[in-house]
């Protein structure tokens, strides 16, 4: 029985050796072979003369007017020239070293010849001269490597489709082709390779994306409701957070509060959470975490908060210490620094839920550490975390609820592709009173002239942050950068000022111990690697100042940029850069156009491409055949819609039974995050 699943070492014509070359183009199946697409068509239907747009390659059919002359010149170059006449119109002709075509070229005859028309001159650069039944057909273009060529593909593509395609199927429900107008698979696969019109060309692509798009849904919304299934139930007592909510320092913004019944509603339901928690850099999404664990705590579970660098789960550490002061939450810190001392009598305490908090860095998912009752793990700044990282936290506990925050906003393309198995909630507003920071980018060589606005903060009792270059993926080199600029600041600023080096070849001690200094205002500069990117809240530093900043993703220029503008003076970032490329160029005017962080992505995204922005196999965003995911959201949207919809119909898997095999067939190869 055949079976698309077949390999293509079953078609004639195709040895051990095709089937190695083509398993470079990662071709291995009969259905591989069939959605190899090409990715261009050459037209060769005959066009009218008059229609032609200067310099367009098209074929024109006529009658030879003259017999072809060859002139030679150099050694072995040459060139054929005829008349053709088209209707009354005559078309000089030059055919560039294909001697041989004259014998085909007698005068009188009627033949299709394909080439570059030149409307000025009303001449054509010949390429080929067309057999008649060409011009009935698109020639397909497939991308091909140096093992295998065009015409091998077009051959055994021909081959798999004659042999196959009584076994080429439907997947997508009825119901949803005719409502999109879709083609059958079987069309789409046919005019896909061997169209006849651009217009039949155009159509079969649209199925084949909505195709693409909705199978992957499919799986996403497939394995969502799966991981639905079993989860902790949270049965806090309202009134107390209520309570608890007052003695709170601020009042909550409307945003905060909207995400936090959302996250509410998780916790309480007997569904595992897996939420995502976006929200701008200061949007506060640490009181959002906050209210998540009292209300887990208060419910009897433990929770743990995993956050990416020392100095940030430090940070958090003894802000929620102050917060939780009064309540029955017991917070402990646990990261690599911690000593094995204090580390031996902590474990146990873990492992009995006496300690009910655990705050820390990747130190919370090591093996030896054992959890009571987990009952929400909470990691921020998840971005910075590996895909195994957050996975490991997951298995801490049994049907833990999970909420993942994240300032790095993620663009919808993203958030539709690599997060969709997610539920998300979005800040989308900052709490009042906070100004905008002011953006500007300056080139190296004009840095002398704004030394003075620099001195103005200082003078003014202001902080300022230099971040320094992002050269190599080196640690080592990035030191020497920075201690470069740090001396340069020396010179400049001190005694009057004093400077201080953060990077991240210190140890957590020195480094605690620099942040330190910053944030008493013992330090007025803080020269620094990317180090400080995440977290860092000091409220005095009104100045960012990033060099290199061309070398940064925008996101992450968003996020340093954030460090500043959290108190109430007017703060600034100053991009010092020297792009070497359009795009780049582009880039630093983004950062000084917007201060909205999905903007900011958005447009990365668009320049860069998703493997760029979040680094290629962080991206998750899957190689799409010919979806793509950025310039077709709209259609990946409504596939996403469809496949919502029939995951939430209770007997879908019977009703759409070659849809529910092929779900669950791939489901082992998609990766969960
Ligand atoms: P992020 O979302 O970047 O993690 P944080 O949670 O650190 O932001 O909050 C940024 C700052 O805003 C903190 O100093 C926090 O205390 C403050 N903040 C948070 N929510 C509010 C609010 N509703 N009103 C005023 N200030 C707030
Ligand atoms: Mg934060």
């Amino acid at each position: 029985m055949k079976s698309l699943k077949d390999n293509v070492s079953v078609l004639k014509g195709v040895g051990p050796k095709k089937q190695a070359s083509l398993s470079e183009l990662n071709i291995n199946s009969v259905f591989d072979l069939l959605s190899y697409y090409p990715f261009r068509y050459d037209d060769f239907e005959v066009k009218n003369i008059n229609n032609i747009v200067d310099q367009e390659k098209v074929t024109l059919k006529g009658t030879i007017a003259s017999e072809p002359t060859i002139v030679h010149y150099g050694r072995r170059r040459n060139i054929l020239n005829i008349r053709f006449l088209i209707d009354n119109d005559i078309v000089k002709i030059t055919f560039f070293n294909q001697p041989w075509l004259k014998k085909q070229l007698s005068v009188g005859r009627e033949v299709l010849i394909y080439g570059r028309f030149d409307k000025n001159r009303s001449s054509m650069a010949g390429i080929k001269i067309l057999q008649s039944n060409d011009s009935n057909q698109m020639s397909s273009i497939y991308p091909t490597n140096k093992h295998v060529r065009q015409s091998t593909i077009k051959e055994v593509v021909k081959l798999a489709y004659d042999e196959y395609k009584n076994y080429i199927v439907d997947i997508i429900p009825d119901s949803i082709r005719l409502k999109y107008r879709l083609e059958d698979f079987k069309t789409v696969i046919h005019d896909m390779h061997f169209p006849k019109t651009k217009k039949e060309a155009i159509l079969a692509r649209r199925t084949a994306k909505f195709n693409e798009f909705f199978l992957f849904q499919m799986r996403l919304q497939n394995l969502k409701s799966i991981s639905q299934n079993k989860g902790l139930s949270i049965k806090f007592n309202q009134n107390k957070v209520d309570e608890f909510i007052k003695t709170l320092p601020f009042k909550l913004t409307d945003a905060q509060k909207r995400v936090i019944n959302e996250i509410f509603i998780d916790l309480k339901s007997n569904r595992q959470m897996n939420r995502l928690l976006q929200g701008d850099v200061g949007s506060g999404k640490t009181i959002v975490a906050v209210l998540g664990i009292y209300a887990c705590i208060d419910a009897g579970y433990q929770a743990a908060l995993m956050a990416p660098t020392e100095i940030l789960a430090e940070q958090h550490a003894n802000k929620l210490a102050k917060l939780f002061e009064n309540t029955s939450v017991n917070v402990s810190l646990l990261t690599g620094n911690t000593k094995l001392s204090a580390r031996k009598e902590l474990l146990p305490r873990i492992k009995d839920g006496e300690v009910n908090l655990i705050i820390g860095t990747h130190a919370l998912i090591q093996d030896n550490i054992e959890y009571n009752n987990l009952g929400l793990a909470i990691i921020d700044e998840q971005h910075r975390f590996g895909v195994n990282q957050r996975k490991k936290l997951r298995q801490k506990g049994k049907g833990t609820n999970i909420l993942a925050m994240t300032a790095t906003p993620i663009p919808r393309t993203l958030a539709i592709t690599s997060y969709g198995e997610m539920d998300v909630s979005i800040i989308d507003k900052l709490p009042s009173g906070r100004q905008p920071v002011k953006t500007s980018w300056i080139r190296e060589n004009q840095f002398k002239s704004v030394l003075p606005f620099i001195n103005d903060r200082l003078s003014s009792g202001e902080q300022i942050y230099v971040v320094t270059p992002l050269v190599e993926e080196s640690e080592a080199v990035d030191m020497k950068n920075a201690v470069n600029i740090y001396e340069n600041f020396k010179d400049i600023f001190e005694p009057k000022y004093q400077v201080g080096l953060l990077h991240g070849q210190m140890n957590d001690d020195e480094k605690n111990n620099v942040m330190g200094e910053f944030q008493n205002n013992n330090l007025q500069i803080l020269v620094s690697t990317t180090v400080i990117e995440v977290g860092v809240d000091v409220s005095n530093a009104t100045m960012m100042i990033v060099f290199n900043s061309d070398h940064f993703g925008l996101a992450q220029l968003h996020q340093l940029r954030g460090r500043v503008g959290r108190g109430n003076h007017q703060s600034y970032c100053l991009l010092v850069a020297d792009p070497k490329t359009e795009v780049g160029t582009k880039r630093m005017n983004v950062m000084v156009d917007s201060n909205n962080g999905f903007i900011i992505s958005q447009k990365d995204l668009e320049l860069r491409g998703p493997g760029d922005v979040m680094g290629k196999a962080q991206s998750g965003v899957p190689d799409f055949k010919v979806g793509d995911p950025i310039a077709d959201l709209t259609m990946l949207n409504i596939a996403q819609q469809e496949a919502i919809q029939i995951v939430s119909q209770k007997d879908w898997k019977n009703q759409y039974n070659e849809l529910f095999n092929y779900v669950s067939e791939n489901n082992k190869k998609f990766l969960i995050n």
